[in-house]
């Protein structure tokens, strides 16, 4: 079996140690395929003078070019041809540009292992059918962010008796429909089957402070549970302290902080991270993540505040391998209460516009000169 395969086959998803050497091989795996099959990310790497076959170990993995994310919103860098591509995904940029990654049936299908496993550490698989508010797009033809095919496919965690969405087509586009959310809220809490939420938290923490706001409380059945995924984003600012918000959604929906669950994740890295019953994001084997210093980019080791890289040999439609987000955030080291093993990632927030800006510049620059 090729060492990726091998790699997301792995069921103890948090021991990162176990996994360092096949980690290794397996990004050799997905860089050489890409270097042999985009033109755009060979060019990347010698300009840089690096070669697939230089990484021998997990610690070669720091010297590996790392793409910024705001490079693939405006290079579509892709090493399948067109009749190759499977699903093509955009992410939900609020800027107007968006990053377009494609994916080829391998790689999804190495991405349907993790999603296997992880849900299965998690307790996510169910037999017991459930109803399901979402509270994001109905996919469609026209909307292609990869948000709304992920809230979709968490559908399929246990069987659905019905799907709900907040968010409806209308001939003016998609517009927010409450009355429908409360309606549905109001039959599940009367149904005998768990109910779970899908979507962005904020749209979660807003609905439930609308229905504490009128009054609304529901007793919701055993076993349903709030899965949240996709950020803060836009809404940093508003971002409830952690412990207030399980204090709502028990308050409105009588639903355990045990029973929320959010997910954390990118269209251009597409590792299923799941908050433990500790609330934390540990980082699962399928993956590896760096800080670098936001001036000089080298690495910063764990437990200091720096630009978060991410890696993956997941994909190899698209060379997203090693990929640096505009997010700052840090990895703790400290022993986790719920006995997972390896470090958490804590997402501080984004760089600022300004910020931005300049990382981009030093990205660009970064590509070009090869510093
Ligand atoms: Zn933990």
């Amino acid at each position: 079996m090729d060492t990726v395969g091998k790699l997301f086959r792995s069921r103890d998803i948090y021991d990162l140690p176990k996994t360092d050497a096949l980690f290794a091989s397996a990004m050799r795996e997905t860089c050489s395929f890409c270097y042999r099959n985009c033109d755009d990310y060979k060019r990347i790497l010698d300009r840089k003078g690096f070669a697939p076959e230089m990484i021998d170990s997990i610690e070669d993995l720091s010297d590996l070019p790392f793409i910024p994310t705001l490079y693939f919103k405006h290079h579509h860098l892709k090493s399948v041809p067109d009749r190759k591509v499977f699903i093509s995904a955009t992410s939900s940029g609020t800027s107007g540009t968006m990053s377009n990654i494609v994916f080829d049936l391998r790689s999804l299908l190495t991405g349907a292992w993790m999603v296997l496993n992880v849900g299965r550490y998690h307790k996510l698989w169910s037999v017991v059918p459930v109803n399901y508010i979402i509270f994001g797009y109905q996919p469609s033809k026209t909307n292609r962010t990869a948000i709304s095919k992920t809230a979709y496919g968490f559908t399929f965690f246990a069987p659905a008796i019905s799907r709900t969405f907040a968010l409806e087509m209308t001939p003016s586009g998609y517009k927010l429909n409450w009355d429908r959310v409360l309606k549905a809220m109001e039959k599940a809490a009367h149904s005998k089957f768990p109910m779970r939420t899908i979507g962005f938290p904020a749209y979660t923490y807003f609905l439930l402070k609308d229905m504490k706001a009128k009054g609304i409380r529901y007793k919701m059945p055993k076993g349903s549970m709030i899965t949240m995924g996709g950020g803060w984003k836009q809404f940093y600012t508003e971002q409830p302290d952690k412990q207030e918000f399980y204090r709502l959604v028990k308050e409105v929906l009588d639903i355990d902080e045990d029973h929320v669950v959010e997910f954390f994740g990118a269209v251009e890295h597409p590792i299923l991270y799941t908050d433990c019953r500790c609330h934390h994001f540990h980082i699962p084997v399928y993956s590896r993540i760096l800080i670098r210093d936001p001036d000089t980019m080298k690495p910063i080791g764990n437990g200091r505040i720096g630009l978060v890289n991410l890696m993956s040999p997941m994909v190899r439609s698209t060379p997203v391998l090693s990929i640096m987000t505009d997010d700052l955030g840090i990895i703790h080291d400290e022993p986790c209460p719920c006995g997972a093993s390896s470090p958490w990632l804590e997402i501080i927030g984004r760089v600022g516009v300004s910020d931005i800006v300049t990382c981009a510049a030093g990205g660009d620059e970064y590509l070009r000169n090869g510093s």
